[in-house]
């Protein structure tokens, strides 16, 4: 901190940024300022880049076995501060203690996974290709990479690449989400005490012109962006404009279908976390839910009890199940969309809005919303909420409900509730989504396998985490070599 401001993090020093420009960052509950974040100029950007292409020629010379010892103490540190880390983010993002411990559980878990490295990054071989000659296949790093990361997951995302990033031999650049930017300033202050090289893992705070300065760049080899899917493609065709390689995770909605066999009190308690855990603001939230026959009643009814019990608060205190929405401009668009869903003819049993909680009246707060009869290929059936808003269809069969599915034009996540393997079966067949929940609501990959997001969820093809990450964070070479007999010394 430096007179109010965030600093960044540059060549192991955290550095002011030169700018005259910054952003008031503002607990979402109480809407108490609590510091301001630079936008960070584009020769900030270079400098980092400069220090990041300097410190790769050591770092990659590391061996991976020493690299990965960093991310040891990395993740010792994670653990033994993780309540101060989950404090942060919900000061700063809103969402309960509770919620945010959990997210950083799932970050860390890629610290974990990335000390594998050195079997994970391991080539291939064959002896004999043609006779006396080899062939063999090594993974190098790529040089200098760069994340771009949102709002909503300030801990865990940034840990969906950095310890894949640095344990491959890369050096690495985070431009954090300027609205929530203190967590990664804890996580880059334990990075630091790990003894990590200058230059090795950076930290540039900014907005756009940030960005377009990441993705401009000439030395910057990859970039890896998580956010809205209209930025996602934006920085998909920029980054290949400027001969990039990119994984770009875009925005979701996320269908959920419930057959009659479904086990109703389970099916509830899962769903309502889906659709109402962090107040909606998860790229895996449940935001349709697709009644098949006999479902619709006691779901229905079901669904209207789990929002209505559902405590929304101040995710500090004490029995808070839900906190508010990012900013006052998300409370407006979500507000506008549920008016917009009852202009198009649902019916809002369970209506969140004006919600106002007794000591924090100027936080952005909505409660729990349910949407009936929500018409297919509605607005509202289309646009991606980000709130804490469930949407209510019904049809007939599976073969109905899983075209609903699949008319949609995300494939984040698809979710089916039913005892029946043979539906089960079915559903994962033939639905249209890279994550596929089966009595599941938030399908999470964990960090041994990719998180797939299909359709406009999802721009390129290696995703994060899982194997998907190391032919991310590497180039193949292959070097075919003949040595013949005939020039053999007799030793
Ligand atoms: P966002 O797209 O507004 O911002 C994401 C990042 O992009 C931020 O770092 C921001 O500074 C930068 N950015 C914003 N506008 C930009 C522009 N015009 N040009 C260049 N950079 C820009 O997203 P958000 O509001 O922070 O996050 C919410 C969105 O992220 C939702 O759509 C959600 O579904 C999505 N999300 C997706 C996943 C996933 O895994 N698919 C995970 C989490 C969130």
């Amino acid at each position: 901190m430096n007179n109010g401001h965030l600093n960044n993090f540059i060549n192991g020093q955290w550095t002011p940024s030169s700018t005259k420009d910054f952003l008031d960052v503002v607990n979402p509950a109480t809407m108490e300022t609590i510091t301001q974040v630079p936008l960070s100029p584009r020769d900030e950007v270079d400098q980092a880049v400069q220090h990041a292409a300097a410190a790769f020629k050591e770092w990659r010379q590391v061996p991976s076995n020493e690299r990965i010892q960093y991310l040891f103490k990395f993740k010792a540190l994670l653990d033994e501060h993780h309540d101060e880390i989950a404090k942060t983010i919900t000061l700063e993002c809103g969402k309960t203690f509770a919620e945010a411990r959990a997210e950083l559980v799932r970050g860390i878990e890629n610290v974990e996974v990335a000390c594998g490295i050195p079997i994970m990054m391991q080539g291939y071989n064959n002896e004999d290709i043609a006779r006396g000659i080899d062939e063999i296949m090594i993974r190098q790093p790529l040089g200098v990479v760069a994340a771009i990361t949102p709002f909503n997951f300030p801990g865990m995302i940034p840990l969906w690449f950095m310890p894949y990033a640095l344990a491959t031999g890369n050096t690495f650049i985070l431009k954090s989400s300027e609205r929530v930017p203190m967590t990664m300033q804890k996580v880059f202050d334990l990075l630091a005490k790990t003894g990590l090289p200058n230059g090795v893992a950076q930290l540039i705070n900014g907005g756009k012109d940030t960005v377009d300065a990441i993705l401009e760049h000439p030395t910057i080899r990859a970039v890896s962006f998580v956010g809205s899917t209209a930025v996602a493609k934006y920085i998909y065709s920029q980054a290949a404009a400027y001969g990039k390689r990119a994984q770009c995770q875009g925005g979701a909605k996320n269908p959920i279908i419930v057959l009659p066999d479904a086990d109703m009190e389970a099916t509830r308690n899962i769903v309502a976390d889906s659709a109402f855990g962090c107040a909606g603001q998860r790229c895996l939230a449940a935001s349709i839910a697709v009644t098949v026959g006999d479902a619709k009643a006691p779901f229905t009814e079901a669904m209207v009890d789990a929002a209505q019990s559902r405590k929304v608060g101040y995710g500090l205190d004490e029995g808070v199940d839900m906190g508010p929405v990012i900013t006052a401009e998300s409370k407006t668009r979500i507000e506008g969309l549920i008016q917009k869903g009852i202009d198009e003819g649902a019916n809002a049993i369970v209506d969140g809005r004006g919600t106002s909680v007794s000591g924090y009246e100027n936080g952005h707060f909505v409660s729990p919303t349910i949407l009936q009869d929500v018409q297919p290929g509605s607005d509202i059936a289309k646009t991606e909420i980000f709130g804490p808003v469930l949407s209510m269809m019904h049809v007939n069969n599976i073969d109905e409900a899983i075209d609903v599915v699949n008319s949609g034009a995300y494939g984040n996540m698809a979710c089916l509730f039913t005892q029946s393997g043979a539906a089960a079966r079915k559903f994962r067949y033939e639905a249209e989504a890279g994550n596929i929940g089966i009595n599941l609501g938030v399908a999470a990959p964990m960090a041994f396998f990719p998180f797939s997001g299909w359709k406009e969820s999802f721009f390129g093809d290696l995703h994060g985490q899982g194997w998907d990450s190391i032919e991310f964070y590497t180039d193949k070479k292959v070097v075919v070599e003949r040595w013949p007999k005939e020039w053999s010394r007799k030793f």
